[in-house]
């Protein structure tokens, strides 16, 4: 049995779906104005190896991501770009599903946007304002925290406590400073839809309400995203909903931690981070995917080379049985069948996942079973085939379906070994630049450059980037 934390009791929990073997689980997606960092990458990994354990387990996923591609911060773009909204939120959309399966993260089966969802925002905003629970100034319609009771179940903080401790922004218009706005009214030159309360455009938070309720309906069983959204984007969220639908909202509500540089979160206005196609051109999505498994999921972690590399390193040991699996299997042989009980490694594995997603834990599983498996190669001369397709079995079901850490796809691994090449050819052309042995260097960026690979030299080192 899968246990969970929720943040909404603060216990871990048996997970129970709604109604079984269905599973709605919706995560906070990206706001489409910039390419997303490497922190954000550790949420949607891990919310992605969450899904992939739900559907190990049978269940019935059905997974949604919103793309909020209407917001300050787009609008901003749009004016420095020149281009208008449309043009800035289609280009990042792109980079965002480019990056999504360069990481092995599996599609969504719903990616909503807020543009597209306006008329079901606007009905939320009128049922609330009906129900008391939203007041509109001047064509600002805001949330009144004070009529629902229930604010700040989540986040665990009572009324008083958000105030004093709040950095909220300050708004003359709000009775509240807690109060936040569900529709903006929009200001001179700014892209606008009609409503109720005149030309404006939704507020973040109410986005995820109506979009969620839309293709989920009132009540859902998941509800995922980074501790930054605890307060108080889903406290707002539940506020809404719950406030507009007068029914439970969302039964399980599950949040990563944070991915920090130097113990400080990893963002983009603080400006210490690294984008996940920046990482992905040094390592490798399952390198990647294995830094984020070895951390548990809820704690913070620090971004670091050292870690990566460690990653890399232990994954070389796996990589290295994936190889000698598909050498094996290509020219298949008779022989002994050893006595091995694949079933311990399975529930030891299930049992590390099941106990609030343990993933660290299932990797050290992987570790002991490719230990073993190694020393059983090395023990018997002639293995059958079966035995192969035994273990080739496992370690596809849980190592690459669960956790994405490995492929037995060969053109993976020849990639991974061309990733290899071009760092050794790297490190060559240091080692002449050294030997001021300039003439070389330059011959071996011009030579891979024919190769369609650009290396890129900066105080930090020098990296690649494919072109095609
Ligand atoms: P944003 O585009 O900032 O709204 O973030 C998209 C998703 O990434 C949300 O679920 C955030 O909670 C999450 N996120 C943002 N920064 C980090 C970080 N440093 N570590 C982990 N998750 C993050
Ligand atoms: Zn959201």
């Amino acid at each position: 049995m899968l246990h969970i934390y929720n943040t909404l009791t603060k216990k871990k929990e048996e997970f129970i779906p709604l109604d079984p073997p269905n599973v709605k689980m919706y995560m906070c997606g990206p706001t489409v104005y910039d390419y997303f960092h490497i922190g954000n990458a550790r949420s949607f990994i891990m919310a992605d190896i969450l899904r992939r354990y739900l559907i190990y387990k049978g269940f019935k996923v059905t997974f949604a991501m919103n793309l909020t591609d209407i917001d300050d911060k787009i609008i901003k773009k749009s004016i420095e770009e020149k281009i208008d909204t449309i043009a800035v939120t289609q280009k990042y959309i792109n980079a965002f599903m480019e990056d999504v399966i360069k990481l092995k993260i599996k599609r969504a089966d719903i990616y909503p946007k807020a543009t597209e969802h306006i008329e079901d925002i606007i009905n939320m905003i009128r049922t609330l304002q009906n129900k008391g629970l939203a007041y509109n100034k001047n064509g600002n319609v805001f949330y009144n925290v004070s009529k629902y009771e229930q604010y700040g179940k989540l986040s665990g903080k009572n009324l008083d406590e958000l105030e004093s401790g709040s950095r909220i922004e300050v708004n003359e218009e709000k009775e509240n400073p807690l109060d936040f706005a569900l529709w903006k009214k929009a200001k001179e030159g700014e892209p606008f839809w009609e409503s109720p309360w005149g030309k404006g455009r939704p507020g973040w938070h109410i986005e995820c309400s109506a979009m969620s309720c839309k293709h989920f309906g009132e009540t859902f069983d998941i509800h995922a995203g980074g501790n930054d959204l605890i307060f108080p984007h889903h406290e707002n969220e539940i506020a809404q909903s719950e406030g507009a639908n007068s029914k439970p909202f969302v039964k399980y509500w599950v949040h990563f931690g944070f991915l920090n540089i130097n113990d400080e979160k990893m963002s983009k206005s603080l400006g210490n981070f690294f984008t996940a196609r920046e990482v992905l051109n040094r390592y490798s999505a399952e390198v990647i995917r294995m830094f984020f498994a070895q951390a548990y999921y809820r704690g913070p972690l620090n971004f670091s080379d050292d870690l990566l590399s460690s990653a890399e390193k232990g994954l070389e040991k796996i990589n290295n049985l994936v190889f000698r699996i598909n050498n094996e299997l290509v020219n298949p042989k008779q022989g002994t069948n050893p006595d091995f009980n694949i079933e311990y490694y399975r529930q030891s594995f299930e049992k590390a996942m099941d106990e609030d997603l343990n993933t660290s834990q299932a990797v050290a599983v992987i570790f002991d079973f490719v230990r073993d498996v190694n020393r059983i190669i090395a023990e018997n001369k002639a293995l059958d085939n079966s035995f192969f397709l035994f273990i080739k079995e496992f370690l596809t079901a849980t190592a690459e379906e669960v956790l994405g850490i490995l492929s037995f796809d060969t053109d993976q691994i020849s990639s991974s070994i061309e990733k290899e090449l071009i760092d050794l050819i790297i490190t060559i052309r240091i080692d002449a630049k050294k030997q001021k042995n300039f003439s070389l260097a330059d011959k071996i960026r011009d030579d891979l450059k024919t190769l369609g690979i650009i290396l890129e030299d900066s105080p930090n080192g020098t990296t690649f980037k494919k072109v095609t």
